[in-house]
């Protein structure tokens, strides 16, 4: 039965991932995949994380299976940290939350969700998006169609065009939008941008799914969520789906959670019964380990006073590459206008160059990206920054 199996190309990333391992050049750059590294190219685990789980050890008193929804006590905070503590939704019990194994866990609870409540959907994605969107909704057997969002000529928002797009989508279609530091490209919705989409969403009808991958990492905890806190006050129903894998740095620990917004508290109890059988189909109950360590954090006043000051350290980390970058670039005698960089936000930077000129930047270099010249920035450090824009540079006169 097995030996008529094709082989699945690997994700590029991961193949990216495994020739840097290989390359045994010093000066290597790895700006492939979207972790989080510090100065010292390291990834650490942040220091409110590991007092939480010494505080865990301690207190676990049982294994005993957690329920289908996961840890309540993490769903409140999650509803808490995305739509802000007083939420008319939160208040009215129009939330449901159920904890998954990480982002992707979400997602993919959202998509056999949705494939419940609406089996013809299309799931309408931006061009272009996270590459395992497409392949997660499709694997729930969703129809998955793109709506403009990225102009590679202008390196902004293709706005006129994404709106022409989104006016044409019907009732009882999804449409996935980027809560904030959109993956790959770094270009974000304005305010204005998501007051537009809102009345959209509104005057269509179609359901809004908000990824929210990257809480904090952009501009702070409330100004990353103002979008879908604006979005959420208009419409009646909408699905989040967000992850703890790059705020709290718990990549490994697989957790994330998602959370349908519905009309009324009579249908978020319906619209529970369903996301739980979801679950139960799945994986029947969430891993705990992620949910309780983030608990602890967010139950103290201590532990959530460091974690703020750890995230706001990778994000001012981050945000100040994206200067520099353009800086030693000129140092450089680099004479094309990197100045988009500094408008992008989150863990990624699209710097527009050719396939053959990233092609060069491996083989000659070592300095590995994405074929779309996705960046992540954090790999850049100031002991490699220099090296990086030299060979930016040399690639560019090429
Ligand atoms: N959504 C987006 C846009 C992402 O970039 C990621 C992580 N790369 C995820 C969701 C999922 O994150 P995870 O499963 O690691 O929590």
């Amino acid at each position: 039965m097995f030996a008529d199996l094709k082989a699945v190309a690997t994700d590029p990333i991961l193949g990216l991932m495994a020739a840097y391992k290989e390359d045994p050049n010093p000066n290597k750059v790895d700006l492939g995949v979207g972790v989080y590294k510090d100065e010292q190219g390291h990834t650490a685990v942040l220091n409110c994380v590991k007092q939480a789980e010494a505080l865990r050890l301690k207190q676990e008193d049982s294994k005993t299976y957690i329920g289908m929804a996961g840890d309540i006590n993490f769903n409140l905070h999650m509803e808490k940290l995305a739509f802000g503590s007083s939420h008319k939704a939160l208040l009215a019990d129009r939330l449901t939350t159920a904890h998954t194994p990480g982002g992707t866990g979400a997602l993919r609870v959202a998509a056999e969700f949705i494939k419940r409540a609406n089996p013809d959907a299309t799931v309408w994605v931006t061009t272009p998006t996270w590459a395992n969107h497409i392949s997660l909704f499709q694997a729930a057997g969703l129809k998955v169609k793109e709506y403009a969002y990225y102009d590679y000529e202008t390196r902004g928002l293709n706005e006129e065009a994404m709106f022409a797009d989104l006016a044409k989508i019907p009732a009882g279609d999804v449409v996935l939008v980027h809560a904030c530091c959109h993956n790959p490209s770094g270009m974000d919705l304005t305010f204005a941008q998501w007051q537009r989409f809102t009345e959209l969403a509104q005057e269509r009808g179609f359901t809004p799914l908000v990824d929210m991958a990257y809480q904090g990492f952009g501009a702070g905890l409330d100004e990353d969520a103002a979008g879908l806190r604006h979005l959420a006050d208009a419409v009646s129903e909408l699905i989040l789906c967000s992850s703890c894998s790059k705020n709290f740095g718990l990549y490994r620990d697989r957790i994330g959670a998602v959370t349908i917004m519905s009309q009324n508290s009579a249908q978020a109890q319906n619209v529970k019964t369903n996301l739980l059988s979801v679950v139960r189909s799945i994986y029947s109950m969430p891993p705990a380990h992620g949910a309780i360590v983030v608990s602890h954090i967010l139950d103290s006043t201590e532990l959530t006073a460091l974690w703020y000051q750890e995230l706001a350290e990778m994000r001012n980390r981050i945000n100040s590459y994206r200067q520099l970058i353009i800086d030693k670039l000129a140092a450089q005698g680099v004479e094309q206008d990197f100045s988009f960089i500094t408008r992008q936000h989150g863990m990624f930077s699209f710097l527009g160059l050719t396939k053959a000129q990233i092609a060069q930047l491996k083989t000659d270099y070592s300095v590995y990206m994405v074929d779309s010249s996705r960046v992540s920035i954090a790999g850049l450090n100031h002991s490699n920054i220099d090296y990086f824009a030299a060979a930016v540079a040399s690639v560019l006169k090429a």
